[in-house]
């Protein structure tokens, strides 16, 4: 009966998604065909996108740049208006939204549903923030001058998002874009584009102009992006994924001095002292790691645990690892869904043989599980060493690997050997300590006791290999804005 219902439900929300390209107001086929979007927990196609060509995606620009002019003389109140709108509209169609990134990225229901609430609040916080744009008008120190500094939109955006949060990271882009006043193209990532399609369509509904936003799906993303990021005409690069990429990416916006925002990759430290409420490390651990299977920048990727209580630990957070339901994620009571794609189980296999290779222990899992979805056993491994590949690298799926060390200047050396700097988790009964921690740990985000950070009101971003600039809070804004100075005479001279 259930599972009748979720097919339904399914064929129903898949069949009101649009594979077409937007383009100032218009949806349009793609040059060069369609692309398949397939179920990760089947393998099965489940739709079709366009496939954008070069061409079409300099289209897009082309709306954008039309666009501009008007939507940055749009009033801050109108801008805001639909923002919020688009938030309310967001809740009437949340179940539709939690399915469909369900079906096209493979995480469970409860999660996809917990990120429609996540992804909306950038909708309900921007549309706050777009009225709030402000500016200084004051004497220069000599007395001769009047300053004013006034902040303007920076033009037309290309934003690229990231397949493991389909609406978050959109709509973390997209909002402050456009409570700043700017325009953009979109480009969603080739594995999981029905969501951001859905979200076209609903700011459309809720009366966003043509050409306001442009949504452009693509198998030709490298050279479809780069005939992008060479017209003068963009001003702006936000870019959420791999680090990798970010490098090349920033490579190529330098030619035309964009200003840009880069959110990569993460390899965040879990460190527990033995003064912790062990109870509520375990918790936060389990957050921290399984939340979207384990493939978040945020996820923990290091667990750095004080000798002497690594061992409970390790017993306690294998039991709760080991009762964990796994199976597609549009199942009641599934935690754990598929990966992304077959590649990913491939990869964790190999991060799990190399470790087992170099002396770590597997407690329990470090499998794939046969069958035709991209299915990994969550996997815990004890006596991690810093140089392996599991600790060096972004993991991206759900393997709790345990490193052990004896003194906090161990603890802090440890958090900080790696290139990458996103996100930290400390868990500590001292408060000393803890303020010491958030200092010496270096990272641009901290969870001090508590397992998840993410949260539409925090300035979300890191320091070193992780990115450049913030998404969300007070700081998200101003990624989207130009600061101008303005100075005239004294009018009392
Ligand atoms: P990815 O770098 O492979 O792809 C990200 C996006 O870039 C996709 O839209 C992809 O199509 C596009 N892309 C790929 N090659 C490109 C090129 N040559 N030119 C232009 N665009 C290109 O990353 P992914 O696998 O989709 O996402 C996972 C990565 O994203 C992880 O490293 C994760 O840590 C990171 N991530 C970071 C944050 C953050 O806020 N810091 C949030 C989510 C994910």
């Amino acid at each position: 009966m259930h599972e009748t219902t979720t097919v339904d439900a399914a064929a129903g929300v898949l069949a009101r998604v649009t594979g077409k390209l937007l383009i100032g107001g218009a949806w349009v086929d793609g040059e060069n065909g369609v692309i398949d979007v397939a179920d990760p927990a089947t393998g099965r196609t489940i739709a079709t996108v366009a496939d954008g060509s070069v061409a079409d995606g300099l289209r897009a620009l082309d709306a954008a740049v039309a666009a501009q002019e008007a939507w940055a003389r749009t009033p801050a109140r109108e801008r805001s208006v639909i923002l919020r709108r688009a938030w309310e509209l967001l809740q009437d169609r949340a179940e539709d939204f939690a399915l469909l990134m369900t079906l096209e990225m493979g995480k469970p229901l409860a999660e996809a549903r917990g990120e429609v609430a996540y992804g909306g609040e950038f909708l309900r916080w921007f549309s706050e923030e777009a009225v709030r744009i402000d500016g200084r008008y004051t004497p220069n120190p000599e007395g001769t001058g009047t300053m004013v500094v006034t902040h303007r939109p920076v033009g037309p955006c290309y934003l690229i998002t990231p397949w493991n949060f389909p609406l978050a990271m959109a709509t973390r882009k997209i909002a402050p874009a456009l409570a700043a006043g700017c325009t953009a193209v979109v480009k969603p990532a080739t594995l999981t584009p029905l969501t951001t399609l859905a979200f076209a369509q609903l700011l459309t509904d809720a009366g966003l102009p043509d050409g306001v936003v442009n949504v452009v799906t693509t198998r030709s993303t490298g050279a479809l992006s780069d005939a992008i990021l060479a017209d003068p005409r963009l001003r702006k690069l936000s870019f959420t994924g791999s680090t990798p990429v970010g490098v090349a990416l920033l490579k190529k916006a330098a030619d035309g001095v964009l200003k840009t925002s880069m959110e990569l990759g993460g390899n965040a430290p879990f460190v527990v002292f033995e003064d912790a409420d062990l109870d509520a490390a375990v918790d936060g651990a389990m957050l921290a790691k399984f939340r979207n299977i384990g493939q978040a920048c945020t996820a923990a990727n290091r667990f750095i645990v004080q000798d002497t209580v690594a061992d409970e630990f390790v017993r306690r957070i294998s039991d709760r690892v080991r009762q964990l339901t796994v199976g597609p994620g549009t199942d009641p009571g599934v935690q754990i869904g598929p990966l992304v794609e077959p590649k990913a189980v491939d990869n964790a296999v190999r991060l799990v043989a190399e470790a087992r290779q170099h002396g770590a222990e597997v407690v329990t899992g470090g499998a794939a599980i046969p069958g035709d979805g991209a299915f990994f056993q969550p996997t815990v491994i004890d006596r991690v060493g810093a140089d392996m590949s599991v600790a060096v690298e972004e993991i991206f799926g759900p393997i709790v690997a345990v490193q052990r060390f004896t003194t906090e200047a161990e603890a802090v050396a440890l958090a900080n050997a790696t290139e990458y700097g996103l996100v930290g988790y400390v868990y500590t009964q001292d408060t000393r300590r803890g303020q010491r921690m958030i200092d010496l740990i270096d990272t641009g985000m901290m969870g001090l006791n508590v397992g998840v950070v993410s949260n539409a009101a925090g300035p979300f971003g890191g320091v070193k290999r992780s990115g450049l600039g913030r998404e969300g809070g007070a700081e998200g804004i101003h990624e989207y804005l130009e600061t101008k100075y303005t100075l005239m005479p004294t009018p009392y001279a």
